[in-house]
């Protein structure tokens, strides 16, 4: 078919289909933004939107972490989407964007749309020297430096230097018997406190008594209870938030072993977006922002 075009039929086709991808890019990026939105990619168990991408949609990490970037620049301006949906502005001009805007102080919706202004529509080459950057790409030294690092104060240091010293052994296998034991003590004092009665609550408010938090995290094994939509049970077991699952709070939710659940803070925010809708969210991180700027 393409073989057999003319050259000014070839010519006219490619100016079309070019058009089309460019379309294409803006509806994908459209797509995302709804998903991060309603922070969807929770039920698949992701904890990033990039993870999502890359997981679900098959894509590498970095044309995950191009797309990425690009939507959350076009997110809050009108300006920025059409110049991304007319093509004027590339998904690698948006990451150079992006790695200026990141060291900028002003992040206002008014400072981003100046600096795509610069650099619509001007060859990439141009659009780096207008903001004097390199794009930055995620690597994997970015990723270490992510990880949770765990600090030690001068007194464990001391500690496992003088136990070693005795005892031969490695350092981290005398951390894991110091932690074993701790967690021992902790859950024989946890059952004691389960097998005690409730205190009774005279008046609705927000505290969880230690004693049903307890029993909570125990029923949950200590991973996040969300069952996602798409691949079962979350196994998050870090930074682990109680919600009010089956009637919110505001609702008149109360504080029972039915009522609450153990979550991970993408899932909390997932219920969130469930219970009071995507714009309740945007709302709230809205007035937090506002918040932090006036202190
Ligand atoms: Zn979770």
């Amino acid at each position: 078919m393409i073989e057999k075009m003319s050259d000014d039929k070839l010519l006219k086709s490619v100016l079309l289909e070019v058009k089309k991808e460019k379309d294409q890019l803006h509806i994908v990026l459209l797509h995302l933004k709804e998903i991060y939105r309603r922070r969807l990619f929770t039920e698949y168990n992701r904890k990033t939107l990039n993870e999502y991408c890359v997981t679900e949609l098959g894509y590498t990490r970095g044309e995950a972490y191009y797309r990425v970037t690009a939507m959350k620049l076009m997110a809050n301006s009108d300006q920025i989407e059409k110049a991304i949906q007319k093509g004027e502005l590339s998904l690698t001009a948006a990451v150079v964007a992006h790695d200026y805007l990141t060291k900028q102080p002003d992040k206002s919706v008014a400072k981003k749309e100046e600096v795509i202004s610069k650099i619509v529509g001007v060859p990439i080459s141009k659009a780096k020297e207008i903001l004097s950057i390199a794009p930055s790409r995620p690597s994997h030294s970015q990723q270490k430096e992510l990880a949770p690092k765990l600090k030690v104060s001068k007194k464990v240091l001391e500690l496992l230097n003088e136990l070693q010293d005795l005892t031969g052994e490695d350092q981290s296998k005398l951390l894991e018997v110091a932690l074993e034991s701790k967690l021992k003590q902790v859950r024989k004092c946890e059952l004691k406190a389960i097998r005690r009665p409730s205190p009774v609550q005279s008046t609705r408010s927000r505290y969880i008594p230690q004693v049903i938090k307890r029993k909570i995290r125990k029923r949950a094994s200590y991973t996040c209870e969300h069952v996602s939509m798409h691949r079962g049970r979350c196994t998050e077991s870090r930074n682990l938030e109680f919600d009010h699952h089956a009637v919110p709070y505001s609702k008149g939710g109360k504080n029972t072993l039915d009522n609450l659940r153990l979550v991970c803070k993408n899932h909390n925010t997932r219920q969130f977006v469930l219970d009071f809708g995507a714009k309740s969210l945007e709302k709230n991180h809205a007035e937090k922002r506002a918040r932090k700027q006036i202190s």
